[in-house]
């Protein structure tokens, strides 16, 4: 009698401690069923890349083209093989998101005194010694905190926010391709414009992909020779060159920013050669944006450059006949819009201000003359 009832009370015991250690596993099993939902929804699969022998993988996004071993990371930093699949690190996961004035990114002939969601992740296929956003450009994915923002939040914060446009800037956006891609197609669906500020280092299927749901780009030409990209930035100028006439061919309105740097890139042939190959390629009506350079990342043994060197930039643009030559981060040398045939001042602008606008339908207001860009939403 005394033996059944010890055997009852043990087995009790091991039932309890059964249901105990059932709960733990159910718990556990929860636990990592959210952690890998959570995974899932970080990491994207990347949109173009090619499954090489042995778990390898070919990053078709850029002129990079990593080839990365299982557990590798692209140039890039956000752009990982993880067994034999590459994986986007950033998707839905911005490092900064502002509002800007559209005149800021620069885009002068793009809706004039009108604010533009701004978002950028970390990383970029380049490694520019001068870059002037190298602590988000130049970081790693973990290396520093960022949101969880999913598209369709973004294009909540664009509505509510009252901004007629969303831009890809600050950073590559190219290495964020998926995330901007998303973004970008549920943005038109929202009625919603979109603006790409880009390097320019990307390959042509994924420009041509991206492209019906880009409506303004400025892109960077940094420099006219190879030597300097090759000095300067670890890129090169060839595929730069490819995406101007590429987005062109496809129809997104673009300017060019060129960023003049002291003994770097300040050539007057160099400068004239630029011209001549944007005229003669693109056109002369691609609005250029001179930018000055402030010392930054490892580039600050070199001083800003002189006005005196902007000025004869700006000269140089307009004698090689380009219809709309701008100067930035200065004032007092050319911020307005001139009307090429009546050389009336069309807009006028004091830093990223709008103080005159006298576009109308996109059309000079004074004579008529078609401007281009893109001035209504
Ligand atoms: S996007 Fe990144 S991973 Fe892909 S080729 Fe360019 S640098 Fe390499």
């Amino acid at each position: 009698m005394i033996l059944k009832t010890i055997d009852k009370s043990r087995l009790c015991f091991y039932l309890f401690r059964m249901k105990k250690m059932l709960i733990i596993l159910i718990l556990l099993i929860v636990i990592l069923l959210l952690a890998v939902s959570q995974t899932a929804e970080i990491l994207r699969e990347a949109d173009f890349y090619t499954q090489l022998e042995k778990n390898y993988v070919r990053c078709d996004l850029c002129p990079n083209n990593c080839v990365l071993k299982a557990g590798e990371s692209g140039i890039c930093k956000v752009r990982k093989n993880i067994n034999g699949k590459l994986y986007s690190l950033v998707y839905g996961q911005p490092v900064s998101i502002n509002i800007d004035p559209i005149e800021k990114k620069p885009l002068y002939h793009f809706l004039p005194g009108t604010k533009v969601l701004s978002l950028a992740t970390v990383g970029c296929n380049m490694n520019c010694n001068f870059c002037q956003n190298w602590t988000i450009s130049q970081t790693s994915p973990g290396e520093i905190q960022v949101k969880q923002v999913t598209p369709a939040e973004i294009i909540d914060l664009a509505m509510q926010n009252d901004c007629p446009s969303i831009a890809f800037t600050y950073t590559e956006p190219t290495v964020f391709y998926e995330y901007m891609y998303d973004i970008a197609v549920l943005a038109h669906q929202n009625g919603i414009k979109t603006v790409w500020v880009t390097c320019g280092y990307i390959n042509e299927a994924p420009l041509r992909k991206l492209a019906p749901f880009i409506d303004a780009a400025n892109i960077d030409l940094k420099g006219f020779s190879e030597e300097f990209y090759h000095t300067y930035t670890t890129g090169s100028l060839l595929p730069v060159l490819h995406t101007l006439k590429t987005a062109k061919e496809e129809g997104i309105y673009f300017e060019i920013t060129n960023l003049l740097i002291p003994a770097a890139n300040d050539d007057p042939e160099e400068i004239h050669a630029m011209c001549r190959w944007i005229i003669n390629d693109l056109g002369a009506e691609y609005p250029l944006h001179f930018s000055r350079f402030f010392p930054n990342y490892r580039l600050l043994n070199r001083p800003q450059t002189p006005a005196k060197t902007l000025r004869t930039a700006y000269q140089i643009a307009l004698e090689e006949g380009l219809k709309y030559v701008y100067v930035g981060n200065i004032s007092g040398i050319s911020e307005d819009t001139v009307c090429p045939q009546c050389q009336k001042k069309l807009i006028i602008r004091s830093g990223y201000s709008l103080l005159e606008d006298h576009v109308i339908d996109g059309k000079c207001a004074f004579c008529g003359e078609q401007i281009p860009g893109i001035f209504s939403p």
